[in-house]
């Protein structure tokens, strides 16, 4: 069986779909691994590395060839052509917000199996990662936009001896906000979470240990916290729906001058009213005298640590398909079989037949 690993071309995009360890894994298991001229170099591996691990050094449309195509982004427009009624494409889809892509997807026939849908009983295993470094991320943004060359109001995350450390609040305590807050303890800032889940504020109650505060969220505590708060974390997550706006914009006057929002959920349309999407370019703007931080592809400046966490994650499933193929790794894996989303010119996954009727 071949596997197909090309250079993501969509703007902004670094990672790669595979690592040199994965590639060498698959090659180990006497699959061949055709990874594009250049494909991980960005994300810190260079082709000899995958030269060494037994892969091949193929061209776009070489590696587009293969069987199965592992990748990171979803197929932008200028990759439609590439697609085709014997391929299978396992990668970040979101088909639901992309009705150009399930076109082409059904047009070509395609089996494509989307990272996000993948789920077992922890969760979202193919996502969970991204989020785990988005947190982190969360919190070293959170650091540098508190200081003066960031455009804060000068504030050292940790204090100081003798000094009290900035405020973090974190609403969600989910992947995000369990790391987000994880990083600024380890910063010696001074954390509150904040989870609407019952069961998930005991798991957090226990892992924080009283290291920070744990608190139930409603309107009420939500106004209380971020009242004394110099950085707002936003983390929630509905799954499927539309993120929850837990800050409203006439609550954006309680804040203290100098505070920081930092709308993690905002690739779901944002935890704070006032949030929009931005970019690394320009990744804070002001609404009201208060600053957002909202940027959509956090782990983006991140890929080589992003790439291995992706692959770490991913090189389970596309094992189980280079050993059994794709028909029987999906009948014997119910959390991989979730991941199909269109399949033989058809629409497979309900949340994509919703988002479309009319192709379903
Ligand atoms: P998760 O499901 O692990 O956690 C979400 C948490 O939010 C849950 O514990 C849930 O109980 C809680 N929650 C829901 N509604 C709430 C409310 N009203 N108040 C308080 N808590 C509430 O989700 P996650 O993986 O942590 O993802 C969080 C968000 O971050 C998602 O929108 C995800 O898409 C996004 N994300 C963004 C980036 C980025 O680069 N911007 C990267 C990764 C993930």
């Amino acid at each position: 069986m071949s596997f197909g690993v090309m250079k993501e071309i969509k703007p902004g995009e670094e990672r790669v779909g595979l690592t040199p360890a994965g590639a060498a894994d698959l090659a180990r298991g006497g699959c061949s691994v055709l990874i594009e001229t250049g494909a991980g170099e960005r994300a810190g591996f260079a082709d000899e590395l995958y030269l060494a691990a037994g892969a091949d050094i193929v061209s776009r449309e070489h590696a587009w060839a293969a069987h199965t195509v592992v990748k990171v982004k979803e197929p932008i427009a200028a990759e439609y052509g590439y697609l085709r009624d014997d391929l299978t494409l396992f990668t970040y889809l979101h088909l639901a917000a992309d009705r150009p892509l399930t076109e082409a997807l059904l047009d070509a026939g395609t089996l494509g199996i989307a990272y996000e849908t993948v789920a077992d009983a922890t969760g979202l295993p193919l996502l969970q990662p991204m989020s785990e470094i988005a947190g982190r991320l969360a919190a070293h943004a959170a650091a540098t936009h508190l200081m003066r060359p960031g455009g804060g109001p000068g504030l050292l995350l940790g204090g100081s001896p003798g000094v009290a450390p900035a405020r973090v609040v974190v609403i969600g305590g989910g992947a995000v906000g369990t790391q987000a807050a994880l990083l600024a303890l380890g910063m010696q800032a001074e954390v509150t979470v904040l989870d609407m889940s019952p069961a998930r504020i005991r798991q957090l109650d226990a892992l924080l240990d009283g290291r920070a505060r744990v608190l139930m969220s409603d309107a009420a505590t939500v106004e209380a916290e971020i009242a004394h708060a110099d950085v707002v974390i936003g983390a929630v997550l509905v799954p499927g729906r539309a993120a929850p706006k837990v800050v409203r914009r006439e609550q954006l006057s309680l804040l203290r001058p100098g505070a920081l929002l930092i709308d993690v959920a905002i690739d779901q349309g944002g935890a704070f009213e006032t949030s929009r999407a931005t970019t690394y370019d320009e990744p804070i703007f002001e609404v009201d005298g208060v600053r957002h931080y909202c940027v959509a592809n956090m782990p983006g400046a991140v890929p080589q640590t992003s790439t291995r966490a992706l692959t770490n994650a991913t090189l389970p499933y596309v094992r189980r398909i280079a050993q059994l193929g794709v028909e029987q790794a999906i009948e014997r894996d119910p959390a991989l079989a979730l991941g199909v989303n269109t399949r033989a010119g058809r629409i497979v996954h309900q949340g994509v037949a919703d988002a479309f009727p009319d192709l379903a």
